[in-house]
């Protein structure tokens, strides 16, 4: 069986220029699942670059209602409305999150898309209101959703069991709460949200926007047990340089497997 893989779409924080906002896809043998979707209209080239067409996205998951994560997905129902008219896209596209996020997005949606992708909203294009601990399934991942307990918008998290048996959580762009520990305690793969490097946290002052330092991110994996930490939504200053200063910190803190993927990077998420 060949692992799932991550495609990064977007490894950047909310005002990056040089990176898209976070976004990434986990795709199997048997589909593509899209987890947020960035800020704008960046998402439709991102997608591209991948080389992923619409018809092979069968979901999209959105963590939360805020700008970089929530307004790529307008484009994307665009994307997919204009793919179904063109006869390319077969059955139904699932938009999923928390309650505030889905009426949030199908409120925009239905404010600014045009009225033939309006018409598929709740017929082929269906914005699914889940529940916390509530589970999905999607191209042959098994998904359980949960509220990360942000106090700056209501966000859902995820814990995604692969086709081969690892799980991998992603906690949105949130810093790892206490209340979440079941959900992230031994996970493969964890993505999670870093803003910038312990030496600059005086400059950038992560902890004021509800994010972390490459620090905190690898004192949690080390504290869950976590096997391999994914690193995003960081800010951009010196973007040649991230991967080898940010997978330097990490390791002060953490020994397994270190990964802060450039945008459109692929990562297999092998199991060794
Ligand atoms: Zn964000």
């Amino acid at each position: 069986m060949k692992p799932a893989e991550l495609i990064m779409l977007g490894s950047g924080y909310a005002l990056a220029i040089r990176n898209y906002n976070a976004c990434f896809t986990l795709r199997t043998e048997s589909g593509c699942l899209l987890v947020d979707a960035g800020g704008g209209n960046g998402i439709l080239r991102q997608l591209q670059q991948a080389e992923i067409a619409p018809e092979h996205l069968n979901e999209m998951f959105v963590t939360h209602a805020h700008t970089d994560h929530l307004l790529g997905a307008l484009w994307v129902l665009r994307l997919i409305g204009h793919s179904m008219q063109q006869g390319k896209y077969s059955g139904t596209f699932r938009v999923r999150g928390c309650d505030r996020t889905i009426r949030i997005l199908d409120r925009i949606g239905r404010m600014t898309l045009p009225r033939r992708v309006q018409a598929l909203m709740g017929e082929r294009i269906e914005l699914i209101e889940m529940g916390d601990g509530e589970t999905f399934d999607c191209a042959g991942l098994r998904i359980q959703c949960f509220d990360t307990g942000s106090t700056k918008e209501k966000q859902y998290g995820f814990r995604a069991q692969l086709p081969d048996g690892q799980h991998l959580v992603c906690l949105g762009d949130e810093p790892y709460r206490d209340r979440n520990r079941s959900y992230v305690v031994g996970a493969d793969w964890l993505i999670h949200e870093a803003f910038c490097l312990e030496r600059d946290r005086g400059r950038f002052h992560p902890e004021d926007k509800g994010h972390g330092t490459v620090r905190d991110a690898a004192r949690t994996a080390t504290h869950l047990g976590v096997r391999n930490l994914i690193l995003y939504h960081t800010e951009e200053e010196r973007p040649e340089r991230r991967k080898e200063e940010y997978s330097a910190e990490a390791a002060t803190e953490f020994s397994g497997g270190i990964y802060v993927p450039d945008d459109l990077e692929h990562l297999l998420l092998h199991d060794k």
